[in-house]
């Protein structure tokens, strides 16, 4: 189920899974019905949430991490505007030392204009992580207009250096999360230590400012909103220039900025005010349950719901997987204590001891969640659950964790090139007979063969991955696997996959790499291969806007993935190629119409004046021609010279088995030249093939051809070449 990049990415994007806007809403059209009741028991992304209760659904969530949970509730019930800008003025008009906050945090950022001398605000300083101050600054002169970058001074340095580690405000940052004593503690330095000095001088002067102030409870709540917003973009973890826009453990930048904390927080604003779903939650404890498009949010782990709704039967589960993220459960366990506590941080703290969390932990984490929660669910349970971030580790994790909890894979549809997946499972209590490696490396294979098969074209290797690892959990002999394996069933499956794919005999490697996720893979005997994924997705699109007239580039996508539904769901980017290449779309209204050139009666004209260009420039130059699936062109021997084929589309991919003595020419309207070039940069088989053995000419060259005086059987050849579609233009990023 295709959706959209979010038009407004939400508090903390960077750490909550990166789930298309819409996807849930459309997924839940065909998943179980308005008014039921679905539970989360991961209350990983509000995003989630918020559609399943606006398509009307009962939901329920576990929402352990406060943090996670502030903005969930604060994304069903959005600040005002209004709200978020009392909140920060406030805080601004709040007297410190004789003055205002807003400018005495300002002030921390006072720096010189290396160009005019003036004094200036740094909107940034950047550092090398480790040294002792900055190396460059940021700002905008107001006197002589100079923007950008500039050698941090010696001043910069000693004013940087007034706010050390070992001031109060440090202290208190420490205190707040784990006192003298806490066992905790080093392990709360440690997570500290991502912020910069004078960050934290900043975060914990405005943060005992906030809660100094006597403000409404929506206020109060709105200036923490803005915070944690600030807490999450002033650390060292954001590189610079941009990089690490994701990051997974809690370790400053090489590279890094300290970002100045007032504008931060004057940034956050527009963060969070966000468009109001118009939604009801309540917070449960005690078993209630929520209303249709309604939410009740249990402020605790999974384990604790269950023995609350005892008498609940739950029947579908709709969630997002959460990804093991160091830095994020971390900074959690640190923001809340800041926000709320030590007691409100206290559910989470055990993330402050930094610890790896490799797959093999995280599937025991899943197994033992999804398990816990047998209790309440509906024989017949049902789990739709959304993986944006999917890779093969996590989706062997989440593979052998629910397998292992009872849960059998009933679907799975995969768009890995952009990472994401959707899993489906049922509750099944039938198991396998035991199975050995042997078998399981069998089964392994072959369900990567027939994927390469199905698709008709080279695969990633987290494609054939997961196609294996979907195939082992069809039929839960992951579950039997690990029960003989132990805790290394993660390692002995990758290994023994890696052995499989290492086979030359079966599978050949297409490039030249080391490591075995990176290139493509296909088969040694490609035999019994389907149509290229490719050309049948160009044929879908073509149909769809042939029949629809006015869809939007989604409603596309998705009818696309339904005719290529599970392992074959193409790409996007192959999708958006294909669009480009027979339509146009209405910038106003974002729908999209076929050109009028390809409408099939014109586009059928349009192929039949080419043929008959074709036979009759074949015979001016003194060929034989004979005019038939293909055009063929001989020579007074009765020799084969050229051979033609005339399309309407870029389906070139059928014919790449075809062995012919003669190269193929096809001949194209001029719209399939990015298509073709987008075919031939996604396989490198297609693109080795037309290389050696065929060529692509557009119909105008056909045209112009045939206006050319002094054109001979001779110089045709070196002709036929002057018009090359645009995988020859070196302006193409192609490879
Ligand atoms: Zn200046």
């Amino acid at each position: 189920m295709p959706g959209y990049p979010p038009v407004q990415p939400g508090p903390l994007a960077r750490f909550l899974p990166p789930l298309k806007e819409g996807c849930v809403s459309r997924s839940l059209k065909t998943y179980g019905d308005a008014g039921e009741l679905v539970l989360d028991p991961f209350g990983a992304s509000p995003r989630l949430v918020v559609e399943a209760a606006q398509a009307n659904r009962a939901v329920l969530v576990a929402a352990n991490n406060p943090i996670t949970r502030f903005i969930l509730l604060h994304t069903i019930q959005p600040f005002t505007l209004a709200e978020l800008q009392i909140a920060l003025a406030r805080l601004a008009a709040a007297p410190k030392d004789g003055s205002r906050l807003e400018p005495f945090i300002l002030d921390l950022y006072r720096t010189e204009c290396a160009r005019c001398g003036a004094s200036v605000l740094a909107e940034s300083f950047i550092w090398e992580r480790d040294s002792e101050g900055p190396t460059h600054k940021i700002y905008m002169c107001d006197r002589c207009n100079h923007t950008g970058e500039a050698t941090a001074t010696e001043a910069d340095w000693e004013r940087a250096r007034v706010h050390s580690r070992r001031g109060l405000q440090h202290a208190l940052a420490l205190e707040q999360v784990a006192p003298t004593g806490d066992p905790d503690r080093r392990h709360a330095e440690t997570a500290l230590s991502v912020y910069p000095g004078r960050t934290l001088f900043a975060l914990i002067t405005l943060l005992n400012k906030l809660e100094q102030l006597t403000l409404p409870a929506r206020i109060k709540a709105a200036g923490q909103a803005l915070l944690l917003s600030a807490f999450d973009t002033v650390n060292a973890l954001w590189g610079y220039p941009e990089g690490r826009s994701r990051p997974r453990q809690l370790i400053a930048s090489p590279r890094y900025r300290e970002d100045n904390v007032w504008w931060a927080l004057e940034r956050a604003v527009g963060i969070w005010a966000m468009e109001d779903p118009n939604l009801e939650w309540f917070e449960c404890r005690e078993g209630e349950l929520p209303e249709p498009g309604t939410v009740a949010v249990f402020p605790g782990p999974m384990r604790d719901l269950v023995p609350t709704y005892q008498d609940a039967e739950v029947r579908f589960l709709l969630t997002v997987l959460p990804r093991p993220n160091q830095a994020f459960w971390t900074l959690s366990a640190l923001w809340a204590a800041w926000l709320w506590g030590r007691a409100a941080a206290a559910p989470i703290k055990v993330a402050l001891r930094r610890r790896r969390y490799d797959w093999a932990w995280h599937a025991g984490a899943l197994r033992t969640v999804m398990a816990g929660l047998k209790p309440i669910l509906n024989p017949k349970a049902d789990v739709l659950a959304f993986m944006p971030e999917a890779e093969p580790g996590f989706m062997a994790a989440a593979l052998a964790g629910f397998d292992s909890a009872g849960y059998r894979l009933e679907g799975r549809s995969l768009r890995l090139d952009e990472g994401s997946a959707v899993l489906r499972w049922s509750l099944a209590d039938f198991l396998k007979q035991p199975q050995t490696q042997v078998e399981a490396q069998q089964r392994m294979a072959s369900a990567a063969i027939k994927v390469l098969r199905v698709r008709g074209e080279p695969g990633s290797f987290s494609l054939l991955h997961a196609a294996a690892w979907c195939d082992l959990a069809r039929d839960r002999l992951l579950a039997e696997l690990w029960s003989v394996e132990d805790s290394h069933l993660l390692t002995t499956l990758s290994e023994t996959f890696e052995a499989v794919l290492a086979d030359p005999k079966t599978f050949v490697r297409l490039g030249q790499y080391v490591e075995p996720e990176s290139g493509l893979y296909w088969l040694a005997d490609p035999s019994q291969v389907n149509q290229p994924l490719a050309d049948r997705v160009e044929m879908h699109v073509l149909e769809i806007l042939r029949k629809e007239d006015g869809l939007s580039e989604v409603e596309i996508d998705e009818r696309v993935c339904q005719l290529l539904p599970g392992i074959l769901t193409p790409d996007r980017r192959l999708v958006q190629v294909c669009l480009q290449s027979y339509a146009v779309e209405d910038p106003t209204e974002g729908h999209w119409h076929l050109r009028s050139e390809d409408e099939p009666a014109s586009r059928e004209e349009d192929c039949q004046e080419i043929r008959r260009l074709l036979v009759e420039l074949g015979e001016r130059l003194g060929f034989a021609v004979q005019d038939e699936d293909v055009l063929i062109w001989l020579d007074e021997q009765g020799g084969l010279v050229y051979t033609f084929k005339v399309m309407e589309t870029a389906a070139i991919g059928a014919g790449i088995e075809e062995k012919r003595e003669v190269p193929l020419t096809y001949v194209l309207p001029g719209g399939r030249a990015s298509l073709v070039a987008e075919k031939l940069r996604r396989d490198p088989r297609l693109r080795e093939w037309i290389q050696d053995r065929v060529g692509v000419i557009k119909f105008r060259l056909v045209r112009r051809l045939m206006t050319e005086v002094g054109l001979t059987q001779e110089n045709l050849a070196a002709r036929l070449n002057i018009d090359p579609p645009e995988h020859h233009d070196p302006q193409l990023p192609l490879l």
